[in-house]
């Protein structure tokens, strides 16, 4: 914890480096200290976190070699409710990314750089498994006469528990006769590097990438987690890619099917709550889409935390905390899944890997067996079974009917 018993150091060269990487988003601070009311570490470190004094430290250039600024998740809590705008969270990547520069980072990231750099993925996995997860499903590479690019992403692609979503998210689009493909040799959408503040190794990704994407031709891309369609949406130019390069979450083009009648969902009676990721909601609005998309579902009963949408709890999982240590009783996850028992409902939902990797963790932690985590592409593919496949085929019908009348 950052305490005033620091000796205070001031350094222009710190202020004026801080404000040119964070284009001087510090300045507008008046030191309200409603970012520090709003920070979830508040919750669990038994005091606020002072993310207040952290602005004001930036703003001025003081150094005093603070570790605080590794534990934001970019959950967007404090952005929302600063009067000034300021952009918090980047601030602190932009503070990160000075560490990397003097070589003060926590110990374990910079392997996890280097994975990302050797193997095409932070996790340390081999890149020449990332596609084994769909070697029987037969996926087509990528041709700019699809529809979309479906972009799987690293954690879905190696992790196993969340290769089944990536299944089900195959699952649903083939339900809807949606024409996609997929990169074999996808690249890292870079969002470590974003994180954990490293910003030049982040320009080289994001570069690569744009070439990657423009090469193939892709027009509108579709990501699995909202971390990585935050990347394509907000780090990429879609000017670099090509003309009228669009980027969806998942969730946003099933709202689409749905609506449009090219997917429709059968019976599947349930109590469901949903964890909103910051990455989609208040990271880029997508409140609504992943609510259609459940409620479109026979029978499914959307039972709200009392905290959701802006007010949602971070999972904890964002802003690079994947790769670092939290103490169990610090975990943001543990509070979550407790809200989300207290909902009653059978299924807690989310629509983000590090949401369902660290919301298993904390209905574990809390003990909870009546309650389980799925995502949204699951709980939409067990919505296809054979009874809601008829339902499909005879929406289908009518469509195709409609288009011929
Ligand atoms: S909420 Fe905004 S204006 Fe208020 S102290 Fe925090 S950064 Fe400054
Ligand atoms: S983004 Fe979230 S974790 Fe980071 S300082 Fe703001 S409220 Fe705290």
């Amino acid at each position: 914890m950052t305490t005033d018993t620091h000796p205070i150091v001031l350094d222009d060269d710190l202020w004026e480096r801080v404000v040119e990487i964070s284009g001087g988003i510090a300045s507008a601070c008046y030191q309200c200290g409603a970012c520090t009311a709003a920070c979830p570490w508040g919750q669990v470190l038994g005091e606020p976190l002072s993310v207040r004094k952290m602005v004001r430290r930036a703003q001025l250039g003081l150094e005093d070699g603070a570790t605080d600024i590794w534990l934001c998740t970019s959950c967007n809590q404090c952005l929302s409710l600063c009067p000034r705008g300021v952009d918090i969270p980047a601030l602190f990547r932009s503070l990160r990314n000075e560490a990397w520069r003097k070589n003060l980072v926590p110990v374990g990231l910079s392997s996890v750089l280097w994975d990302l750099e050797w193997g095409g993925n932070p996790w340390g996995q081999p890149p020449s498994e990332r596609a084994a997860w769909a070697r029987d499903l037969d996926l087509p590479d990528y041709t700019p006469e699809h529809e979309l690019l479906l972009y799987i992403g690293c954690s879905s692609a190696h992790d196993p528990r969340l290769q089944r979503v990536a299944r089900a998210v195959v699952a649903v689009l083939r339900a809807a006769d949606v024409s996609f493909g997929v990169i074999e040799d996808e690249p890292c959408c870079g969002e470590a590097a974003l994180g954990l503040g490293n910003e030049q190794y982040l320009a080289e990704i994001v570069e690569r990438n744009e070439r990657q994407l423009a090469e193939a031709g892709v027009t509108d891309l579709v990501a699995i987690s909202p971390h990585c369609f935050d990347m394509f949406a907000s780090h990429h130019s879609a000017e670099a890619v090509g003309t009228g390069f669009r980027v969806r979450h998942y969730t946003q083009l099933l709202a689409e099917l749905i609506e449009n009648g090219r997917l429709a969902l059968g019976q599947s009676p349930a109590a469901v709550t949903y964890q909103d990721p910051c990455f989609l909601g208040r990271g880029h609005g997508v409140y609504a889409a992943p609510r259609q998309v459940l409620t479109a579902i026979g029978g499914l009963e959307l039972r709200e935390m009392a905290e959701n949408r802006e007010q949602g709890l971070c999972c904890g999982g964002g802003g690079g905390r994947m790769w670092m240590e939290t103490p169990v009783e610090q975990r943001f996850a543990v509070t979550r899944a407790a809200d989300a028992q207290a909902t009653g409902a059978g299924v807690l939902a989310t629509a983000c890997p590090a949401c369902l990797s660290c919301l298993e963790d904390g209905l574990k932690v809390v003990g909870a067996t009546d309650i389980r985590v799925m995502d949204i592409a699951e709980i939409v593919e067990a919505a296809l079974a054979p009874a809601a496949q008829s339902d499909h085929e005879h929406a289908q019908m009518l469509a195709a009917e409609a288009a011929s009348a």
